[in-house]
């Protein structure tokens, strides 16, 4: 049985680049177009990601690269619908546990990610794939080609920890082509430990333009240490995004309750159109009702616009409005 075409996502999730700036004439990026689309099943939910493609508007700038968030691909692999933490689960349920791929899907079905046990197998074998992936001759062909045409390639790591393992594995990526180039379980996050799962990757000898990485500090001792001259670039992003989570909760469950209140519009709207001839009040408010309307669908983007703080100061501004309007009716009411 087929699952994950019929996944739906329930939030939509958008990726900038790491990369804010021309890395050769320093002009800001701007948006293009989406890289690519594609719902993900991980152990938090399912989630539609959408890779924001950003380039050099600058016309006299030589630069026709597309850049894309490093972030965005370490959710998942290409042309798979489930999320790297769902594959570094299925790979430690496996080697470490020792469980069969029947027990697997069912501890991942009961964590509402929808697996069947046919598909654990195939992630199970993408996830031994994965861990054999540091040989330069697989991704000897790619990298030439985005050299070509970059003019160097762009490299990302990030780290997954499997939920009860006390192993993270960590995938480096090429970015502008979203190519793992190697992958490692480390028992140790120390940046000596990382530094010998970057270092071989370096000694391919393609050009590198950047470092993209989350803020994690072993990490950031790792490049500096094997690579101190080549731009690193933290993924901003993700940093505050991780400050901000308890703001973000709060503030969706404040958008919850307010949208919850307003769908009472759907009952005046009956009663309007129930109504034979309208009246100039009924007229006012459609009004209002169009202007609700809009306020639901609104949606901001978090962490820095609050959807929640969004929808209270609009539908506020609404009730404002419309208590004026009947204060001026007097004995108005509906
Ligand atoms: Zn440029």
């Amino acid at each position: 049985m087929r699952t994950k075409n019929r996944l739906e996502a329930k939030d939509s999730k958008y990726y900038k680049p790491e990369i804010t700036h021309c890395p050769k004439c320093s002009e800001k990026l701007v948006y293009c177009h989406p890289v690519w689309r594609k719902t993900i099943s991980t152990l938090e939910g399912e989630v539609k990601v959408i890779n924001l493609g950003y380039r050099c508007d600058n016309e006299t700038c030589s630069n026709d690269t597309t850049y894309r968030s490093a972030q965005a691909e370490h959710i998942s692999m290409k042309h798979i619908t489930y999320g790297m933490d769902v594959i570094a689960n299925i790979g430690y349920l496996r080697f470490q546990e020792h469980k069969t791929r029947t027990e697997i899907m069912e501890i991942l079905n009961e964590k509402q990610v929808k697996i069947s046990d046919r598909q654990v197998q195939k992630l199970y074998e993408r996830y031994a794939l994965l861990l054999r992936a540091n040989a330069k001759e697989n991704a000897e062909g790619i990298l030439n080609h985005v050299v070509k045409e970059h003019g160097g390639i762009i490299l990302s790591i990030d780290g997954v920890q499997p939920e009860k393992g006390n192993e993270t594995l960590y995938v480096i990526r090429e970015v502008l082509s979203g190519t793992v180039l190697a992958a490692k379980n480390l028992k140790s996050s120390a940046s000596t430990e990382l530094m010998e799962l970057i270092k071989p990757v370096m000694d391919w000898g393609f050009p590198i333009q950047a470092f993209v990485s989350d803020g994690q500090q072993s990490i950031r001792l790792a490049i500096e240490k094997l690579a101190p001259t080549i731009p690193y670039q933290y993924c901003q992003f993700h940093y505050f995004k991780d400050i901000a989570k308890p703001l973000v909760e709060k503030d969706r469950k404040l958008k919850t309750n307010i949208k919850k209140k307003l769908r009472g519009i759907r009952a005046v709207e009956r009663k309007i159109d129930q109504m034979g001839t309208k009246t100039h009040e009924a007229e006012i408010a459609e009004d209002y009702i169009a202007a609700i309307r809009s306020v639901l669908l609104d949606d901001g983007k978090p962490p820095f616009d609050l959807p929640g703080m969004r929808v209270y100061e609009r539908s506020k501004a609404i009730k404002t409005s419309m208590e004026k309007c009947r204060d001026k009716k007097g004995d108005y009411s509906t």
